[in-house]
């Protein structure tokens, strides 16, 4: 079910990932004490199932030691890819660039570009897309990937986070990381998603094992956009003298998880929240056994079904503000429909709303490239509107400030799973720009024209 892909750069993930057995990279835990990585790094070096390790950027819980220490480090000690997130946080051109020729000189060829998650006194960010632009530019040799958010239950939301990756992918995407989640259904979704398209691109599951010392759980989530069902993050709050049972049994879900993806057609999962080269191996064993166990897709998503059956793994349905979470399709997760058919895919008849009248205005007024040039300019004085063309023609008119991260293409992936923004209380402002481009026929531009 995996795709073969080939690459014009010479990267040893980039071929890798050609390989059509299916891939674990290993999310370095950067947090942890250092004597308790190196431990990790050795075991990975040790293990045939591990390909490569990835590296996030811009972590807030390891600010002694630099993405470039733990990259030397990696690469020392394991002689595999190390997979270098990038991310746009308080970052411009200059500095996106100089971190990459950093990185390089340590022979670093793999990047994942992130617009980097919220933090407060930071307003400026550089898009992921143009930082996968950059990374493109600085070497033809380098393999880029891309993070897709697909758990996003509002219709407009999702619409969004489907087309940023088609504008990634236009930009140069060799592989694209699906964010963290527990909804089978979304992991679905996206591989369907990618086929009906014919996107050929390789799809990597990230994958989360929760522990006890994860914080917030209930409250915040894991990370920004990543958001864990209820009764997961409530038997975590509970779990006291029972934890490492309770951290087996969320490896062994996470282990299940992975196989499904595996057997939906995903090349490959990034395994996040292993702190010891135990858990590792543990998680190993179980997805092996799994794996083993379930050897088909319609046996492994009867058990899933089956297992999980009495469980929500839709998170934080309060959001929605009564809608029912939307799905693209409508016969996901369904053990005799393994691989994308229109006829069986049910494809959701739901619609996205119109804009306001007054989105629509401005747009008009503002924005619109054929509404003469006069009345633009005359509209902009009259609004005292301070933003230039290009800015405006971005967000179809609405207002820059609108998004804290100060994003005008495309959205950060980041809002909550009913559409709330990153930082704040109000639903992201790119589901308003969703609406004005479906009235007004722009999606190909938002999937690629306005990228180029
Ligand atoms: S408005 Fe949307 S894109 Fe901007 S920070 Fe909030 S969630 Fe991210």
């Amino acid at each position: 079910m995996q795709f073969k892909m080939s690459y014009s750069g010479d990267s040893r993930f980039a071929s890798l990932l050609e390989n059509p057995s299916f891939s674990i990279v290993l999310e370095l835990p950067v947090a942890d004490e250092n004597a308790t990585i190196k431990e990790l790094l050795k075991f990975a070096a040790e293990s045939q199932s591990i390909f490569a390790t990835a590296l996030l950027d811009g972590s807030d819980a390891a600010p002694d030691k630099s993405q470039l220490d733990f990259a030397e480090e990696a690469i020392s000690v394991t002689a595999k890819p190390v997979i270098s997130y990038i991310s746009g946080r308080g970052r411009n051109e200059d500095d996106v660039r100089s971190i990459l020729n950093k990185l390089r000189t340590l022979g670093l060829r793999d990047f994942v570009a992130v617009t980097g998650d919220w933090q407060k006194g930071t307003s400026s960010y550089m898009d992921s897309i143009d930082i996968m632009r950059a990374i493109v530019d600085t070497g033809e040799d380098n393999c880029v990937g891309g993070v897709v958010n697909p758990f996003k239950y509002l219709h407009e939301d999702q619409f969004f986070q489907y087309c940023k990756l088609i504008a990634k992918t236009n930009a140069g995407a060799h592989f694209i990381v699906a964010q963290a989640g527990w909804d089978m259904k979304k992991y679905q979704e996206l591989i369907w998603f990618l086929r009906s398209r014919e996107i050929l691109v390789p799809v990597m599951a990230r994958i989360c094992v929760i522990d006890t010392v994860d914080e917030g759980l209930l409250s915040k989530g894991l990370h920004p956009g990543v958001f864990v069902p209820l009764h997961i993050a409530a038997a975590a709050q509970r779990s006291g003298a029972d934890a490492a049972r309770f951290t087996s049994e969320q490896a062994y879900t996470a282990a299940f998880l992975a196989a499904g993806c595996r057997l939906m057609g995903y090349n490959g999962i990034q395994i996040s929240g292993i702190h010891t080269p135990g858990e590792l191996e543990a998680f190993q064993n179980k997805l092996d056994e799994i794996l083993e166990k379930y050897q088909s897709f319609e046996a492994w998503a009867t058990a899933w079904n089956d297992t999980y059956k009495d469980m929500a793994f839709v998170p934080v349905m309060s959001n929605l503000g009564g809608k029912l979470p939307f799905y693209l399709y409508g016969s996901l997760m369904e053990p005799e429909i393994q691989s994308f058919d229109a006829r069986a895919a049910k494809s959701s008849e739901e619609t996205i709303p119109s804009p306001s009248l007054a989105d629509r205005m401005r747009y008009y007024f503002l924005a619109r490239q054929d509404t003469p040039e006069w009345i633009r300019k005359s509209a902009k004085w009259m609004a005292r509107c301070k933003y230039t063309d290009e800015q405006l023609e971005g967000l179809m008119g609405l207002e820059p400030e609108l998004c804290p991260k100060g994003l005008l293409k495309m959205p950060c992936g980041n809002s909550s799973p009913g559409g709330i923004c990153e930082c704040g209380e109000n639903p992201c402002v790119f589901q308003r720009i969703a609406r004005l481009a479906l009235k007004n026929g722009l999606v190909s531009k938002l999937e690629g024209d306005r990228q180029q």
